[in-house]
C-alpha cells in the first residue's frame, strides 16, 4: 500500500508515467512506470573561448532547439551572459516551452569552478570571470535553480551518460584552445575538495619553457592546446589564433596543423600516462577542437610505453561522437540528477 500511495503521488506530480506493461511474474501482468522526461524543460548552455553553444532540452538531454552564441569570452561575463539569456529566450520560444514549465537551468564555462560558491575560481583563459555570479545573473532572466559546471566535467557526464553508461570511470580530455579533464566515477563527477581536479592542462612537463596563460612555465597547456599550436602555426606563416582555426586547418589537410597535433597527442599522453596510472579508467574520451586521428595516434604512442599494461588492457580509448553536444546534455544531466533525486521529490512530495 505504501508503495501504491507513493506511486500515486508520483504520477499525480507527473513526475512518472506509464508506458506499457511489464513482464508478468504470477499473477496480474504489471504497468512499467517510466520518469517522465517531458515533465519539464532545461536551459543549458556551454560558454567556449570564441562561442557559446545554447540550447534546450528535455529531462533527457535530448536537444528540443539549440542555437550559437558568437560572443567570445574576452568580451567579460556580462556581455556573454547577456547574450547567452537573450539567446536562450529566444530558445524558449521556438521550442514552444513556456517559462513555467522551465525547472533548472545549467551553463559550463572552460576554467575551474569552486564547488562551495559555484563561481569561476582564477580561471586562466577567462580574464574578467574571476569569481563572478554566473548563477545570479541568468537568475535575473530565468527565477529557477541555476547550475554552474565546468565545461570538461560536464562533457564527460555527458558522454558518460550517452554512450559509456556501463563503465564506473569514465575521463574525458578536452582539447581546445587550452586543456582540460572531467572524471566520471560511478556516474558522478568527481570534483576534488577545491574544484581543481582535472585540471591537468597547468602540469609542468620537463624540458619546457614555454610562457603559460596561468603565468607559470611549461605547462602541457603552453606547448599542446590549440593556442600553443595556433602561434607556432603563425610563427611558420600560416594564419591561426584558437583551437577552432587549427580545427579547420586539420580538416583541410594542412601537413604543418597536423603534425603539431600529432606532437601534441605526444605530450597529453605523457601527462595521461600519469593519470591512467593513478584512476585506472575504463575510457579515455578525446574532446574540443583538436580531437583527431593526429592527436589520438601521438597520444597512444607515449600513454601505452609508460603506462604499466594492467592500467591500460582493459582502457578504450575513443574520440567523442557527441563533439559540442556532450556539453549540453551533461548540464542538461547535472541539473536533471540534482531537482530529480530521491532526496528532492521527498521533500517536495512531503
Ligand atoms: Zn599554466
Amino acid at each position: 500500500m505504501t508503495v501504491s500511495q507513493r506511486v500515486d503521488a508520483l504520477m499525480e506530480a507527473r513526475l512518472v508515467t506509464e508506458s506499457g506493461e511489464g513482464d508478468a511474474t504470477g499473477g496480474r501482468r504489471p504497468s512499467r512506470l517510466v520518469f517522465d522526461v517531458n515533465h519539464s524543460a532545461v536551459a543549458v548552455a556551454t560558454v567556449n573561448t570564441a562561442h557559446s553553444q545554447v540550447a534546450v532540452t528535455d529531462l533527457q538531454g535530448r536537444i528540443l532547439a539549440s542555437d550559437t552564441v558568437n560572443v567570445p569570452i574576452v568580451s567579460g561575463p556580462e556581455r556573454v551572459l547577456s547574450a547567452l539569456s537573450a539567446a536562450m529566450t529566444r530558445l524558449l520560444q521556438d521550442a514552444g516551452v513556456e517559462i513555467s514549465r522551465l525547472c533548472g537551468a545549467g551553463i559550463s564555462v572552460p576554467g575551474p569552478i569552486d564547488p562551495q560558491t559555484h563561481r569561476p575560481s582564477q580561471p586562466p583563459i577567462m580574464p574578467g570571470w574571476d569569481g563572478y555570479p554566473i548563477a545570479d545573473h541568468l537568475s535575473e532572466a530565468f527565477p529557477v535553480p541555476i547550475f554552474v559546471e565546468n565545461d570538461a566535467d560536464a562533457m564527460a557526464l555527458g558522454e558518460q551518460s550517452t554512450a559509456y553508461q556501463n563503465s564506473s570511470s569514465v575521463c574525458l580530455v578536452k582539447v581546445s584552445t587550452g586543456i582540460g579533464a572531467g572524471l566520471v566515477i560511478n556516474g558522478a563527477v568527481y570534483h576534488g575538495i577545491d574544484g581543481g581536479a582535472g585540471d591537468i592542462g597547468h602540469i609542468r612537463l620537463a624540458g619546457e619553457n614555454a610562457l603559460c596563460q596561468c603565468g607559470s612555465r611549461g605547462c602541457l597547456a603552453a606547448v599542446a592546446s590549440g593556442r600553443a599550436i595556433a602561434m607556432k602555426l603563425t610563427e611558420r606563416g600560416i594564419q591561426a589564433n584558437s583551437g577552432r582555426d587549427v580545427r579547420d586547418l586539420l580538416v583541410s589537410g594542412q601537413v604543418d596543423a597536423i603534425a603539431l597535433t600529432h606532437e601534441a597527442g605526444q605530450r597529453i599522453g605523457e601527462v595521461m600516462a600519469t593519470v591512467i596510472s593513478m584512476v585506472n579508467p575504463g575510457v579515455l574520451v578525446l574532446s574540443g577542437d583538436l580531437a583527431s586521428t593526429s592527436l589520438i595516434g601521438g597520444l597512444r604512442e607515449t600513454l601505452y610505453p609508460r603506462s604499466l599494461s594492467r592500467a591500460t588492457r582493459n582502457l578504450d580509448i575513443r574520440l567523442s561522437t557527441l563533439g559540442d553536444e556532450a556539453g549540453l546534455i551533461g548540464m542538461t544531466r547535472i541539473v536533471a540528477d540534482s531537482l530529480f533525486s530521491a532526496n528532492a521529490i521527498n521533500a517536495r512530495l512531503g
